[in-house]
């Protein structure tokens, strides 16, 4: 390719470079951002998920609107050039094959119809609230819980084919959700509060539960749920590994880095600090655990779970 090439296979849960580039009317190929199409397609395959991401503050119908302007942004980066490529299963070589996703489901503005809407728009992965609390449940820094709608956006969305992300849910929610789920479920970008304690975190009975229902975990680079010291180090970011091998996820375990969404630790800059990270990965636990992290567990659950959902219809799982 004449390009940087880097030897890695990436496939990233959670960014929310989209949503940064019309805040600050910037381009998505080239940027200064955490993540740009020019610095993602060094990767081998690289397969990126964009939320769009709404804000709390914003009512429900600011939401929405916000959600088009940025949808409609990144249909013009779509057609801007031959990078972007939906991701159905296959990643070809030095592109980005993506997905979408919405972060903060207020934007439903009480209508469970729009779940169709997204779906047909590309969404795959939703976030039912951020921090606060909304009209469906509530996020980890409020007191909220599952509502009598947000039940039925539970369901409605697993009927779409909409994949629910628990990541942001305060712990009564997520149970919650867990009683009306039946589709396996993804915590995009959260980490093991066993080894880094932060409401945003997932509890040991948390990540129990997702291994058993057959889902996802992505981990978050934010320093502050890696470690309470003020300098993370990358030996935070194994220790999380360990524990989420020693607890059964070797297959359950992803990466949502949560680019242009949080801040990253000093030793990563952006996307192209991620095969420094691949590599530390390999030489602690291995090449076949660093490849199922960086790539080959989210492959397979999009093709178990994400892909399946028409074919096999909500009971079969
Ligand atoms: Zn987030």
């Amino acid at each position: 390719m004449g390009k940087g090439e880097i030897a890695v296979d990436f496939f990233d849960l959670h960014c929310d470079t989209v949503s940064e580039c019309v805040k600050a009317e910037k381009s998505l190929y080239r940027n200064d951002l955490h993540l740009d199409l020019k610095r993602g397609t060094e990767y081998h395959k690289w397969v990126q998920t964009f939320a769009f991401w709404m804000p709390d503050t914003l009512d429900e119908e600011a939401q929405y609107a916000l959600f088009q302007k940025e949808l409609a942004a990144f249909r013009g980066f779509e057609t801007d050039g031959d990078i972007l490529i939906p991701y159905r299963g296959r990643a070809p070589m030095h592109k980005c094959s993506y997905l979408l996703a919405v972060e903060g489901a207020g934007l439903l503005g009480g209508r469970l119809d729009r779940l169709k809407e997204l779906k047909q728009a590309g969404v795959s992965f939703l976030t039912l609230t951020w921090n606060g609390e909304n009209r469906i449940a509530g996020g980890a820094g409020s007191n909220g819980t599952l509502t009598a709608f947000g039940a039925e956006v539970v369901r409605e969305a697993e009927r779409q084919g909409i994949v629910i992300d628990v990541s942001h849910l305060n712990r009564k929610s997520f149970w919650q959700v867990c009683n009306v789920a039946r589709r396996p479920f993804i915590a995009t970008h959260s980490n093991a509060d066993k080894i880094c304690p932060h409401p945003r975190n997932l509890s040991g009975e948390q990540v129990k539960e997702i291994i058993s229902r057959g889902g996802l975990i992505g981990l978050n680079l934010y320093p502050a749920f890696l470690s309470s010291e003020e300098d993370c180090k990358s030996s935070d970011f194994l220790r999380q590994i360990e524990y989420f091998l020693d607890a059964g996820a070797a297959e359950c375990l992803a990466i949502g880095t949560d680019f242009d969404g949080a801040a990253m630790p000093k030793w990563i800059n952006g996307i192209e600090g991620i095969e420094i990270l691949a590599l530390s990965v390999v030489k602690w636990f291995g090449e076949t655990i660093a490849n199922q992290i960086f790539y080959g567990n989210a492959v397979r659950f999009c093709e178990r779970v994400l892909f399946a959902a028409h074919e096999t219809g909500c009971e079969s799982y």
